[in-house]
């Protein structure tokens, strides 16, 4: 599914190059469940957003789906990623003004899904998710685990293929953490692939492979 070759990030920081990725070559399958790990700093988010085309590299190439990625004009790529992947992010990343009802619909506005889909595909993530009595409330009237929730299942009203997740669990209490893991192992189990960042050795146990960065470069092992 993916396919990393020589792939190599990094800044200019007066006059030098900082290097945030060095030279990382990656596979992974369909149906996998990775968990990427390392210490702060060592460019699991970038690499995340890499995966994700919310950033690029300045050196090597990406096989997404058998498409050659930076290969494609701006706009291919772009719906490529759109249609097949769901980010969920620490902090939600939700849209203050929207219901929880308009939260979930935003990514099917912009796959111009018709009117009477979208009520179908909504309604259903609220009622997989267990939040139909919520769908009038606004974020900030939600605990966070209930925000992570609604970012799960908007993340996912696209059916994407591919779930990316940067610290999902980080602003939730454990109990909460381990429902939003139980969810993506299930997800997992159903076919998607999901590539997580985190911190926890408790969720990267519901993963089948870690991949461990350190200082830009994965550790061998
Ligand atoms: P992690 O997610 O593992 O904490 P990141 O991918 O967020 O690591 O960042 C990796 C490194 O890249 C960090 O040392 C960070 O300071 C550096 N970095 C990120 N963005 C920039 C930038 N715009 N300019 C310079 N350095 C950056
Ligand atoms: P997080 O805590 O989520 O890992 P970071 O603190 O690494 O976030 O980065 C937050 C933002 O700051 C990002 O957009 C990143 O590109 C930018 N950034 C991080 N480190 C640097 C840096 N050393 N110089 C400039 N920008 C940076």
């Amino acid at each position: 599914m993916i396919e990393l070759k020589n792939i190599f990030k990094w800044y200019n920081v007066g006059g030098a190059r900082t290097f945030v990725l060095k030279d990382i070559n990656l596979r992974i399958e369909e149906g996998e469940f990775i968990s990427i790990m390392g210490p702060s700093g060592s460019g699991k988010s970038t690499l995340l957003h890499i995966l994700g085309n919310l950033d690029m590299p300045d050196e090597g190439s990406y096989h997404f789906l058998e498409e050659d990625v930076y290969s494609l004009k701006n706009k291919k790529r772009a719906e490529l990623f759109q249609s097949r992947v769901g980010f969920v992010f620490q902090s939600y990343h939700l849209i203050d003004e929207l219901t929880v009802y308009e939260n979930i619909e935003t990514p099917l506005i912009y796959k111009n899904i018709s009117g009477s889909e979208r009520k179908a595909i909504v309604a259903d993530m609220l009622d997989r998710f267990g939040i139909v009595g919520k769908k009038d409330l606004f974020p900030n009237q939600l605990s966070g685990g209930q925000q992570q929730i609604v970012g799960i299942a908007r993340a996912l009203a696209g059916s994407p293929s591919l779930i990316l997740a940067d610290e999902p669990t980080g602003n939730l209490n454990s109990q909460q953490g381990e429902e939003v893991m139980k969810l993506f192992k299930q997800l997992n189990e159903e076919g998607v692939t999901i590539i997580q960042v985190t911190h926890s050795e408790k969720n990267a146990e519901y993963g089948n492979r870690i991949i461990n960065l350190l200082d830009g470069q994965v550790k061998a092992g």
